[in-house]
């Protein structure tokens, strides 16, 4: 059994395991300089890491208190990409060398969809980053 987390610890848990970067769409806080959101995946059931995941403001807005979207296709209701229970690289792609995030599943579509991953605002400061080499970020998964 572990003993919980003071909020500033779990603050710093959340940030580091991911390296200061988006578990939605994997912008970094050191290649924007803002501040990251420690998103609540399922809004109301609590503060342990586990349901906490590290968010810029644009995918933490964008995803509000919605832990499900109504697919547009086939009008049905999907689940959210959630960090903590998914595989980022079973559900996302990077395409257009690394400026654009592609759905694989209709999870990661309707989360690309939802999230507006790929805003022009996103795409163009992308680009900027992947010349500079500092984009995608290198994070394994395991
Ligand atoms: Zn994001």
């Amino acid at each position: 059994m572990t003993e919980a987390l003071s909020w500033a610890a779990t603050v710093r848990l959340v940030h580091e395991r991911v390296q200061y970067c988006c578990e939605y769409c994997f912008t970094s806080q050191w290649v924007t300089g803002q501040a990251m959101h420690v998103d609540h995946i399922v809004p109301g059931a609590g503060d342990h890491p586990d349901n906490l995941a590290l968010s810029c403001a644009t995918c933490n807005l964008a995803k509000g208190d919605a832990t499900e979207v109504l697919d547009s296709e086939t009008e049905e209701k999907v689940p959210l990409f959630n960090p903590r229970t998914q595989v980022w690289s079973e559900h996302f792609t990077w395409i257009d060398s690394g400026c654009r995030i592609q759905g694989l599943t209709v999870v990661g579509r309707v989360t690309v969809e939802r999230f507006g991953m790929n805003l022009k605002r996103l795409v163009v400061a992308r680009s900027v980053w992947v010349l500079a080499g500092v984009h995608p970020p290198d994070i394994s998964e395991d």
